[in-house]
């Protein structure tokens, strides 16, 4: 275990932006971790876990606290069932199921940057894929109870970005995850996103060889931006820095009476709601790609993505976000709601 104190995180992150730990202690096996777990409880220390970095806007005055950093390591196929352990890197777990074992179940998740034991947090998902669909079980510390944990996924309370990790975020640490995969003779599971199948030249609903699936999301990922490249400021980011709003049938017809709304993307979601999208109400509210002058401005690939162009702060990323939340706010009546967690910052 190493312990380093007042440590720099903003190189720890994506947006590469806010300031220090106060304690930085990078653990190598589970039985680290939850020894710097318990020992931050039992000094009533704040504690930050912290992954690849890739959904965290850190404040400029940085994190008064421990940060934990997960490396732990473990990748352990038996059939179409994998455990993996909390530290690996999530694109690379997709990338070996899919190169080395041809199995179908996150090919679609290809690319997405961060480690495998954040995954559940906000059930990562994109391409018409989430991991809730593939996760069997999510063994965690539990905090309030001081035990090691074996969540099934019906307990996992997974939803649109959402999840009981997320809901209660002081709670647990997650520390391998298990998915059950689908050996489909090389095939993917069926193409549902509209834009994936227009690529692939395939209808919605057909299944294409798994790696072209693989190659498919990372080559679409990439022309957004949204595949990792240090050397393209596109890419420092949080990735979508707000979710895609989930409108009750009576919020949507209000925004439907707004100027311009009626061609607004529209999709079915739980409970008679109407899911629309993000991107589209920013780019029509006026910010368009690459939108912002100063050190933080939108992707020039994508209207979704904040980034540092270089020597952003967290105040300038944040005061972009709040111009766009307003303005959309203004022009919609609709309310953006972050996706990344806020450290030490309200947006
Ligand atoms: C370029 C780019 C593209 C992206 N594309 C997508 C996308 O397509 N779909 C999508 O869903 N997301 C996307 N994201 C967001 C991000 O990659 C995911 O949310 C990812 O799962 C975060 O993983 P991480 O390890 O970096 O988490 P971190 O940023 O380190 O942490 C995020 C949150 O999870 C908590 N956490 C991390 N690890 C654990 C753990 N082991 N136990 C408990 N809590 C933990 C942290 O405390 C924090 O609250 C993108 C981000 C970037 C930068």
């Amino acid at each position: 275990m190493l312990v380093e104190n007042d440590a720099p995180l903003a190189p720890l992150t994506t947006l590469r932006l806010g300031g220090p730990a106060r304690r930085l202690v990078t653990a190598h096996t589970d039985d680290e971790v939850i020894a710097a777990v318990r020992e931050a409880d039992a000094a009533g220390e704040p504690l930050l876990v912290l992954g690849g970095g890739s959904n965290l806007v850190i404040g400029d005055a940085g994190f008064s606290g421990t940060a934990l950093r997960i490396a732990t390591e473990g990748f352990a196929l038996d059939g179409t069932a994998l455990e993996v352990a909390a530290g690996e890197t999530w694109s690379e777990v997709v990338r070996r199921t899919v190169l080395d074992h041809h199995l179908a179940g996150i090919e679609f998740l290809a690319g997405i940057p961060g480690s495998a034991g954040a995954t559940p947090v906000q059930n990562v998902g994109a391409y018409g894929q989430e991991v809730a669909q593939a996760i069997t079980e999510v063994v965690a510390y539990d905090r309030t109870a001081d035990e090691v944990v074996v969540l099934p996924n019906a307990e996992c309370a997974f939803s649109y970005r959402h999840s009981r990790f997320k809901a209660e975020p002081d709670r647990y640490v997650v520390l391998r995850v298990r998915f059950r995969l689908e050996d489909a003779e090389g095939l993917s599971t069926p193409v549902r996103y509209a834009e994936t199948a227009r690529h692939l030249g395939v209808e919605q609903g057909d299944r294409v060889a798994v790696d072209t699936a693989w190659k498919a999301v990372l080559l679409l990922r990439a022309g957004k931006g949204m595949v990792l490249d240090p050397a393209d400021h596109d890419t420092w980011s949080a990735g979508s820095f707000f979710t895609n709003p989930v409108l009750t049938a009576a919020q949507y017809e209000s925004f439907r009476t707004r100027p311009g709304a009626e061609d607004a993307p529209a999709y079915p979601a739980p409970e008679g709601c109407t899911k629309t999208s993000a991107a589209w109400l920013i780019d029509r509210a006026g910010f368009g790609k690459g939108y912002g002058s100063g050190p933080a401005t939108l992707s020039t690939k994508h209207t979704l993505a904040l980034t540092n162009r270089g020597s952003a702060t967290a105040e300038d990323l944040l005061a972009l976000a709040r111009e766009i939340r307003d303005g959309v706010r203004e022009a919609f009546g609709v309310e953006l709601v972050n996706e990344p967690v806020m450290v030490g910052v309200t947006l």
